[in-house]
């Protein structure tokens, strides 16, 4: 096929998935992701089943197990629709973690068992890697899993622990942790990778509030949970490979380009509706300069992550490189929820904890203070992206990475 033929070919998929997103997913939840409100689990579960329904849950999985056969291309513009269409984002630890990780490493009945199971939106799972002690220095995570025989002769863990930072596990059915089997080994060698049903006796949360006012992240406690040995992952000790394996899953998605140009377009609106000394703050030059920036930022990042589609693309492997994507790319999503806040100024600051939460009652009586649409909402959205720096792999630890495996130093 000619390039030319092959880029209209996209532009209809495009227009394809957009008309799927506008004529399917409901005005509440597109308005509620539009305002930067958490859409609730019903509105994600709701809008996975319309998703699976037209085969389109697991694009990236292979054939056999629900995926559609779409080149990496066709799933960047599929991915960057949804975003753009403000749909909410999908269970990700299930659909672009630990569904990837059984295919790659799980045995037959695992997969038999797991995946249709996940793509019939039984799962939620969850991800138990982080412990009180260990966070960037994830080896030295010392929850134990001891192997032992029942008397009918059914061999099984027993473990206990705890993780943290566990986030939706209030949600979550099913926890993928990294646990100790061999306390003798070097910290890498001695970790297994064991599916655990939430259900188990032993398995207890302790809900953590984040700065957010978000009920995101629990600690998990294991007292004595017993895991059949059949839902370890990989071959005993083996588990560090798969716990990296896993963060190397949609390495690209990482720099979040969609997701940062819907909001850049949300903090134009701002800029273009709020008014300071009587013109709207777009004219302002603090706030021009400052949107300008971003945005060179923005179309940095996004020629980036195309140079290294086009490297996947031609069949080449994505190196440590990547770990810039992750860099910037949450960098460039706190600095524009950083501007929104400061263009919206005070009328962000009256922290409304249902705003987070709840499309605005028109019923209310009108408020006091007349506040822009994405004032309510503006605070926590920008404290929610603060983790985006800490979260799978801080940015520090990502520096570290790069000045060691790209640069050499
Ligand atoms: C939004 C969010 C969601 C999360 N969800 C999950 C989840 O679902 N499951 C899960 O298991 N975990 C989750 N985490 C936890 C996350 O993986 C850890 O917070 C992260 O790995 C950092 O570990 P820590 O918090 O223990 O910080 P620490 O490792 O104690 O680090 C503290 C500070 O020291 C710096 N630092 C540490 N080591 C070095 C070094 N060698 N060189 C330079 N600086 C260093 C860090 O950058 C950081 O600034 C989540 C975190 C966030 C923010």
């Amino acid at each position: 096929m000619s390039a030319a033929a092959a880029s209209l070919d996209m532009e209809a998929f495009r227009a394809e998935v957009r008309a799927f997103v506008h004529e399917n997913l409901p005005e509440t939840v597109r308005e509620k992701v539009r305002l930067g409100i958490e859409p609730d689990k019903a509105d994600t579960v709701a809008w996975e089943r319309v998703l699976r329904d037209r085969g389109w849950l697991v694009p990236h999985w292979p054939l056999e197990w629900g995926g559609t056969g779409w080149s990496p291309a066709q799933r960047a513009v599929f991915q960057e629709e949804l975003v753009l269409g403000h749909a909410p984002e999908l269970g990700g630890l299930t659909f672009e973690m630990i569904g990837p990780v059984l295919i790659r490493f799980g045995d037959d009945a695992q997969k038999r068992r797991f995946l249709p199971e996940m793509v019939a939106l039984e799962h939620v799972w969850c991800q138990g890697y982080s412990e009180p002690e260990a966070g960037s220095d994830l080896a030295s995570l010392k929850t134990r899993a001891v192997r032992t025989r029942d008397a009918d002769g059914r061999e099984h863990y027993v473990v206990d622990g705890s993780k943290i930072w566990t986030s939706s596990a209030h949600h979550a059915n099913w926890i993928f942790c990294l646990v100790r089997t061999d306390v003798e080994a070097r910290a890498q060698e001695g970790i297994s990778f064991l599916l655990i049903d939430m259900k188990t006796p032993g398995v207890t949360l302790r809900p953590i509030i984040g700065i957010h006012g978000w009920h995101l992240f629990n600690q998990v406690f294991l007292d004595g949970v017993k895991v059949p040995i059949e839902h370890r992952v990989g071959e005993e000790n083996q588990g560090w490979t798969i716990a990296k394996s896993l963060l190397e899953f949609e390495r690209l998605n990482l720099a979040r380009v969609a997701e940062n140009r819907r909001r850049l377009a949300k903090v134009r609106a701002i800029g273009e509706q709020v008014h300071e000394a009587g013109v709207p703050l777009f004219e302002r030059p603090w706030f021009r300069r400052r949107f300008a920036e971003l945005d060179v930022r923005l179309e940095a990042l996004a020629a980036t992550v195309m140079r290294f589609r086009l490297q996947a693309d031609a069949g080449r492997r994505l190196g440590p490189e990547t770990g810039l994507l992750k860099l910037t790319g949450s960098r460039l999503i706190q600095d524009i929820e950083n501007l929104a806040v400061d263009a919206l100024g005070p009328q962000t600051l009256a922290w409304d904890r249902t705003a987070h939460f709840e499309l605005p009652d028109p019923s209310a009586p009108a408020p006091i203070v007349e506040r822009h649409p994405y004032a309510p909402a503006a605070s926590s959205r920008r404290f929610v992206t603060r983790g985006y720096t800490i979260a799978g792999g801080s940015s520090e630890i990502q520096h570290e990475l790069l000045a060691k495996q790209v640069l050499g130093l």
